[in-house]
């Protein structure tokens, strides 16, 4: 059943479905139809709707992001990375970015998993989230500054992203680009800002872009 501290309201917006919203929170059609006694799939805008998220990998991010002042006017950019390792989480990409220098750890500000070092899926949340620190995710100050780092576990020259991680990643980017700032932002890779392969041939890019402008 619906865990009410996991529980919000959204509020319909033109162009929403049912499906797309369950998707979105990491819920069922099904479980939001019954916590909202909905007899159809018909909603429309305005209307508001009691989403659970339970299950969610973005229902975290969204409750620590709760308690923080996200500085919207900051973030411009969301830029997309592959780690380059079939390994690895946070806490050890942190340990490998503060060898390197960096005062600030981890270079990203989310990461998400493949199942190796942490859940396929998850979205682990860096500090530099949690303080609204810059990156150090690319070598261009303005992405840099102005960018979103999210990191998916792997190396997409080699493998595929897991189904999991692109739902955590779809989701994540819906959540911070459309909902808390409000569509102004561009979708980027990190190989449209540097030469480089990141985030990997096997990496969706252009079905990204048709998502995310
Ligand atoms: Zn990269």
């Amino acid at each position: 059943m619906v865990d009410s501290s996991c529980a919000g309201t959204y509020v319909v917006r033109k162009g929403d479905t049912l499906s797309e919203i369950a998707q979105r929170f990491g819920t069922s059609v099904r479980t939001l139809k019954q916590s909202n006694r909905l007899r159809s799939d018909i909603i429309r805008v305005g209307q508001k709707l009691t989403v659970s998220s339970v299950g969610s990998q973005v229902a975290e991010v969204r409750r620590s992001t709760a308690r923080i002042r996200v500085n919207k006017k900051k973030w411009k950019y969301i830029v997309v990375h592959h780690s380059a390792t079939p390994y690895g989480n946070a806490k050890a990409y942190d340990r490998v970015d503060r060898s390197e220098g960096m005062k600030n750890g981890l270079a990203y500000h989310f990461v998400i998993g493949n199942g190796r070092d942490s859940r396929d899926g998850q979205i682990e949340i860096g500090r530099r989230w949690t303080k609204q620190l810059h990156g150090g995710h690319v070598s261009r100050w303005e992405y840099n500054n102005h960018g979103i780092g999210i990191c998916l576990v792997g190396n997409f020259e080699k493998q595929r992203p897991t189904r999991k991680q692109m739902d955590s990643l779809k989701s994540l980017i819906r959540y911070l680009g459309d909902d808390l700032l409000g569509g102004r932002y561009d979708f980027l890779v990190h190989k449209e800002i540097n030469p480089t392969l990141c985030p990997g041939r096997n990496f969706p890019t252009r079905e990204m872009h048709r998502m995310f402008g």
